[in-house]
């Protein structure tokens, strides 16, 4: 079982502009200079020692997520505009399908792909929403009215469901079964879990973790334990999330590690980034994420040893794939 990146841009869609592609470019020209490279692989390797800040981005699409964990019907998390780059790499013409839909909530970010979700639009295609908010279904239709969007709901031609489902309910597709938690965000988000043949990826975005997040009974831990992958938002620094962005929705790089270190995660991945932050402020904060984690580490030998630090901890960006292993 693998998970796919496809969005991991919190709030809204941040494309990296002309200038900082230039930026970008001469800088990694400029570091180069004196090297010779004999074929493109050549320049491939070179770009491979650059971190990615310098060579690609970590801001693009809003949040979307393939879960592959081999089954025939598909798998996503949310529907932002990462939704559209799933869909282009589904080919011209795929066959008719099933696609499932777990949705966190409702906010802009996380619908705004469906709109351009090609699948949508042929006969043949099977299409389910699963969630927990009762407007699912009002606010897909509502996002294509006009005067906000030209082409309207009902020119889909997919069998398109609503599974709206009571708060603890859990789903099967497949082999896969994927429990589920409610997450502290205005106007409440849920978090999922996906278990295969005792491997486990963690969808939880848009959560905010709070003082209460302290007791050692804290419900996360549970729902955390031994993921292979932790999919978790990010989106803050440890400062704004205890201050002046507090209540938002949202947590931060410390407050991922220290979770995921309690309930033994082993692949940390940092989702939801803040569209005000470039590339290499988002690195700095990995950065200060994975020296806390090594320092966390330390005081944990000597207390629980069933806690330890995650094994990697990595920054999302579109197109990366994470295998539960
Ligand atoms: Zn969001
Ligand atoms: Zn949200």
């Amino acid at each position: 079982m693998k998970a796919i990146i496809w969005g991991s841009c919190g709030s809204l869609p941040s494309p990296t502009s002309s200038a900082s592609i230039r930026k970008k470019v001469k800088e990694a020209v400029w570091a180069a200079q004196g090297q010779t490279f004999e074929s493109p692989q050549a320049v491939d390797c070179y770009l491979d020692t650059l971190p990615h800040s310098a060579r690609g981005t970590y801001r693009a699409n809003t949040s979307c997520v393939q879960i592959d964990a081999g089954t025939q019907e598909y798998i996503l998390c949310d529907a932002g505009t990462g939704l559209r780059d799933f869909s282009l790499s589904l080919g011209k013409n795929p066959a008719p399908a099933t696609y499932h839909i777990f949705i966190s909530h409702l906010h802009w970010d996380h619908i705004q792909g469906f709109p351009f979700f090609a699948p949508a639009y042929q006969a043949g295609n099977r299409i389910i929403f699963h969630g927990f908010h009762q407007a699912i279904e009002a606010t897909i239709r509502q996002q294509m009215e006009p005067p906000c969007f030209p082409v309207p709901f009902s020119t889909m031609q997919a069998e398109i469901e609503f599974d709206i489902q009571e708060n603890g309910a859990h789903f099967d597709i497949g082999d896969v079964h994927i429990s589920t938690i409610k997450q502290k965000h205005p106007g409440d988000s849920w978090g999922y879990r996906f278990e295969q043949k005792g491997k486990r990826i963690v969808y939880s975005s848009d959560s905010e973790h709070g003082p209460e997040a302290r007791d050692p009974d804290y419900p996360f831990i549970r729902f955390f334990k031994q993921a292979d992958v932790l999919i978790f938002d990010g989106q803050y620094t440890m400062q704004e999330a205890a201050n002046e962005k507090r209540d938002w929705g949202h947590s931060d790089h410390i407050t991922a590690v220290e979770i995921a270190a309690r309930a033994a995660v082993k692949q940390l991945i940092i989702f939801h980034h803040e569209p005000a932050y470039g590339d290499a402020e988002i690195e700095a904060l990995h950065h200060e994420a994975v020296h806390y984690s090594v320092k966390y580490n330390h005081s944990l030998s000597r207390s629980d040893p069933a806690e330890h630090f995650p094994q990697q901890i990595k920054l999302a960006y579109d197109g990366l794939i994470v295998e539960a292993s």
